[in-house]
């Protein structure tokens, strides 16, 4: 059936798979997915799926054989382009996992473009599980209808960070200690954000990252926050100043 504005249902299934897709393939899913589609989803041969492949945009699909273990999925239209993504980077750095985990999930859902962990002086997590937040970001993905999934990279040390900065990147950092609201330290282009660690920026990593030409000092208000919270406000208001929330949404 073609795509209309009322097929497919809402309730459809979406679903994250890292396999180039185009118009007119079938395609195995197995695993958990597979799992998630038949054994609790129920689905059966004709119902449809959604699918997105961070390449080319989204797809109607529908199921043509449910097995044991696995499912194929027919590949009946593009729904939508991948879309264009604010160039907004989350530079955070690493805190206890159920925290950094919510940090992934809403850096995704929030538009962030790039989730860059930095470790700092006063960073106290040394491990970081990276396939850990990327399956938390892909579900975030999968359910917020991203067709784009942030990039996660490898955790930076901030002196390496800041000694390498892109120089038509605005860096805009998150300082406790003070700094101008967001809104005046916005400017059309590449941005990132950087929140500190639990415990804050040391005197001399404020120094530092001041002296980047490119960073701004943000106040988020008069309370100390949360790192995670702090993430999620900046990025939030980010996003209505100079991101994807200040246009008109249609459809
Ligand atoms: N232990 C520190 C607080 C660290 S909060 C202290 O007591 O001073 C963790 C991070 O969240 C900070 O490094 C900063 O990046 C960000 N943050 C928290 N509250 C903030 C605020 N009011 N303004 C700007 N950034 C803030």
């Amino acid at each position: 059936m073609p795509a209309t504005p009322a097929w497919p249902p809402a309730s459809t299934p979406r679903l994250f798979v890292d396999q180039p897709l185009a118009a007119d393939s079938e395609i195995r899913i197995e695993g958990a997915q597979a799992h998630y589609l038949s054994g609790v989803m129920r689905l059966k041969a004709g119902d449809p799926v959604r699918l997105f492949d961070d390449r080319s945009g989204e797809w109607l699909a529908t199921v043509s054989r449910v097995g044991k273990r696995d499912l194929m999925l027919c590949l009946a239209a593009n729904l939508q382009p991948r879309e264009p993504v604010p160039d907004l980077w989350l530079l955070a750095a690493p805190i206890k996992k159920g925290r950094i985990d919510l940090v992934a999930e809403k850096a995704c859902e929030l538009g962030a473009a790039r989730l860059q962990p930095v470790v700092t002086r006063r960073t106290v997590v040394d491990r970081l599980n990276l396939d850990r937040l990327r399956a938390h970001m892909i579900e975030a993905a999968e359910q917020c209808g991203r067709t784009a999934l942030p990039q996660l990279a490898e955790p930076v040390k901030l002196e390496a960070l800041l000694a390498d900065w892109p120089e038509d990147r605005a860096l805009i950092f998150a300082d406790e200690s003070g700094g101008v609201p967001m809104r005046d330290a916005v400017s059309p282009g590449p941005a990132a954000i950087l929140i500190g660690p639990e415990g804050g920026f040391t005197p001399e990593e404020r120094e530092a990252i001041r002296a980047v030409p490119q960073a701004k000092g943000i106040s988020l208000g008069p309370r100390i926050l949360r790192a995670e919270t702090a993430a999620i406000a900046a990025l939030a208001i980010w996003m209505a100043v100079a991101g994807d929330w200040s246009q008109n949404k249609t459809g």
